[in-house]
């Protein structure tokens, strides 16, 4: 095993940083990040999982935002579309100039309980679309949305564009963290569309779809990570009280310690898991879900613990380490849920898996 990064990775992850710097929002982050070739469907493994948290320790929110758009929706278009759907739909999105979601959760049930209810019909040249998905980041700023259900009894990917009849993007929801991330539900009522705008599906979509999420979801936790450790390190040097910097105090030295020790194990991890999906190695899957389980509540460790680093001054909106500990939920509910990537953990022990 060897999970070191290249010169061309280092490279790459300095140009990402570079590109993001000062960018506020989608519609000019993405272009940039196109030129560094970040937004490339084929970037993967340990290279992917370095990039994306170069990304994350920016901004958590704006790099989920990017992830669900030309990452998420662009490797499905690589993998499953048809030549012309990759240049019509995969080109865009890896140049940055279209944004995209997709939506695969539905109305209060998990993916992993359920079959998918969203259903089309074949109606002359094309299919008639019905359902309706929930938590779908960016459908309320998406050109296209990639909608996940089945065409009768094959699995399917819709592209639905913004403005197609029938489509409805509900309002953004209020969230806990991610602040400025938009995230809303959406129905989809005898929407109608060509056949060329469906891509069908291999019966493992719904595993490989988590796999990649699970990955986005690990990189976001080693992002919050860094930026909480980051600002806590740099107050407890600079920030005194009783004639000496905070860091003179055995105890903040502990704390700061002990949240290195997490986020470098973080990064072992996930970088682990990242280099066996990248060989699609037996243990891919049940790595991916120890490393999500670790990284993301490592996350939310990292994040209190640096508020108490920072004191008052973390209580105050606006810091690095406020964000990331507002935001820490986000990556242990969404993909496989840490209860449920338990489960399956437990079961990949005992053998059930395999
Ligand atoms: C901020 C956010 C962004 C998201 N972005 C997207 C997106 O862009 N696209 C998209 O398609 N989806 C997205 N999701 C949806 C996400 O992937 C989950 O499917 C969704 O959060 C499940 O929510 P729920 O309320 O239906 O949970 P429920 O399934 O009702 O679960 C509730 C509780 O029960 C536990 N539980 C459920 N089933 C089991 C089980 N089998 N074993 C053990 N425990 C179980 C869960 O872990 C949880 O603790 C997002 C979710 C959030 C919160």
């Amino acid at each position: 095993m060897n999970f070191d990064f290249t010169t061309e990775d280092r490279a790459l992850f300095e140009a990402v940083r570079q590109a993001a710097a000062g960018r506020e929002g989608l519609p000019e982050l993405l272009p940039a990040l196109a030129y560094t070739g970040y937004l490339n469907p084929e970037l993967s493994g340990t290279t992917l999982m370095g990039a994306m948290e170069a990304l994350a320790s920016l901004d958590p929110a704006l790099f989920l935002g990017v992830e669900m758009s030309a990452r998420l929706l662009g490797r499905a278009l690589a993998r499953w579309g048809s030549p012309a759907q990759r240049a019509r739909w995969g080109a865009p999105l890896a140049q940055g100039t279209w944004i995209g979601a997709l939506a695969l959760s539905e109305q209060g049930m998990n993916v992993d309980n359920e079959p998918l209810a969203t259903q089309a019909r074949r109606e002359g040249d094309g299919v008639r679309l019905e359902g309706a998905k929930s938590y779908v980041v960016n459908a309320p700023v998406a050109d296209w949305i990639g909608v996940v259900g089945r065409l009768e009894d094959r699995p399917a990917l819709f592209m639905v564009a913004r403005d197609a009849p029938g489509l409805t993007v509900e309002a953004a929801l209020r969230t806990l963290g991610t602040d400025g991330l938009p995230i809303a539900g959406l129905t989809l009522a005898a929407v109608r569309l060509p056949a060329a705008q469906v891509v069908l599906l291999t019966d493992d979509h719904l595993e490989v779809l988590r796999l990649w999420e699970n990955q986005v979801l690990i990189a976001a936790a080693l992002g919050m990570q860094a930026a909480a450790l980051a600002q806590a390190r740099d107050y407890a040097k600079a920030h005194r009280t009783g004639g000496r910097p905070i860091i003179a105090y055995q105890e903040v030295g502990f704390k700061l310690a002990e949240m290195l020790t997490l986020h470098q194990t973080s990064q072992l991890y996930a970088y682990r898991a990242a280099w066996a999906a990248d060989r699609n190695a037996k243990e891919a899957q049940g790595l991916t879900w120890c490393a999500k389980v670790f990284c993301t509540e490592a996350a939310e460790r990292v994040a209190g613990e640096a508020l108490r680093i920072l004191g008052g001054a973390g209580y105050q909106s606006g810091g690095a380490a406020e964000q990331a500990y507002r935001s820490a939920k986000y990556p242990q509910i969404a993909g496989t849920s840490t209860e449920i990537a338990r489960v399956k953990i437990g079961d990949e022990a005992l053998g059930y898996l395999n």
